[in-house]
């Protein structure tokens, strides 16, 4: 299918892409495009604007500051995938990065993306949520930094205001005991269920609206993961319990 029709905006600076933002009734944010542009092509995202950012310069900085990393909204996946700075010191980051998609989704998909995104499947918001980072949003009123235990409100919803750009997200330093596993059909698709581990702090995806934090010693407490043609709710409660378990042992 083709997408419905949309009127394309191509801003060269974060400042006119929030001005865009600001003034446009209905207008969505492109990066990647890896998961916008199958919904458009599907019409399950019908926007009367499409804000393109990747033609605005030095948008594409993985740097260091407070204590952390901060990825910035043009930083593609298998960029932060290589980053030499996040290997050190966020190494969760680049190892989750292997389990999202392909290379060539990886290429053009960006980090800000995936968390901008919200999918409760996804590898990363679990992954900052874990770490307990932030997405800084810049919007007519200004920069505000959104912890991402606030971040993420439901299936493909987040804290971001229609006329807020999401500039980076950082992640704060951390080389303790981490890691992720997670179960899918096959390699590459997204996850029935998954878990991340960051020093004591555990977060589940793939079972929930959202990412959620949860107790490693009982990761399914209070769980209600939904049935699909997938899993059941029992077997996605299984998996986590046996995938905290490994995690947690490793
Ligand atoms: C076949 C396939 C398999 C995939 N498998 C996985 C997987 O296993 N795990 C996984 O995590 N992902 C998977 N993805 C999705 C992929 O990781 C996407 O790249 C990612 O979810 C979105 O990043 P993007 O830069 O492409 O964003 P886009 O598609 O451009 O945008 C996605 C959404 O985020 C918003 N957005 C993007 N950037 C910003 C910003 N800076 N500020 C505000 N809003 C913004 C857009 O408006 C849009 O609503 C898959 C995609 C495909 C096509």
């Amino acid at each position: 299918m083709k997408p419905a029709p949309f009127e394309y905006h191509a801003p060269t600076s974060v400042d006119e892409a929030v001005r865009l933002l600001g003034m446009l009734e209905d207008a969505k944010v492109l990066a990647g495009g890896q998961s916008l542009v199958p919904l458009l092509n599907f019409r399950l995202a019908r926007p009367a604007h499409v804000v393109d950012i990747n033609g605005i310069p030095a948008l594409d900085r993985i740097y260091e500051r407070d204590g952390g990393v901060a990825v910035q909204a043009l930083v593609r996946q298998s960029d932060a995938q290589r980053s030499e700075l996040l290997q050190k010191l966020c190494p969760l980051v680049p190892e989750a990065l292997k389990h999202v998609a392909h290379q060539v989704i990886r290429n053009r998909g960006t980090v800000v993306g995936s968390i901008a995104h919200a999918d409760p499947a996804a590898e990363l918001p679990a992954v900052i949520l874990a770490l307990q980072g932030s997405v800084r949003a810049l919007g007519p009123g200004g920069t505000r930094d959104i912890p991402a235990e606030s971040f993420f409100m439901g299936v493909l919803e987040s804290a971001l205001a229609p006329d807020e750009l999401a500039v980076e997200v950082w992640f704060p330093a951390f080389t303790g005991p981490h890691g992720l596993r997670e179960e899918s059909r096959r390699h590459g698709d997204y996850a029935m269920a998954g878990v991340v581990r960051a020093g004591d702090r555990l977060a589940l995806f793939g079972v929930a609206p959202t990412p959620v934090t949860a107790d490693p010693n009982e990761p399914t407490r209070d769980l209600q993961p939904s049935a699909d043609l997938e899993a059941t709710p029992g077997f996605r409660k299984h998996l986590i319990t046996a995938m905290t378990r490994e995690l947690f042992a490793a």
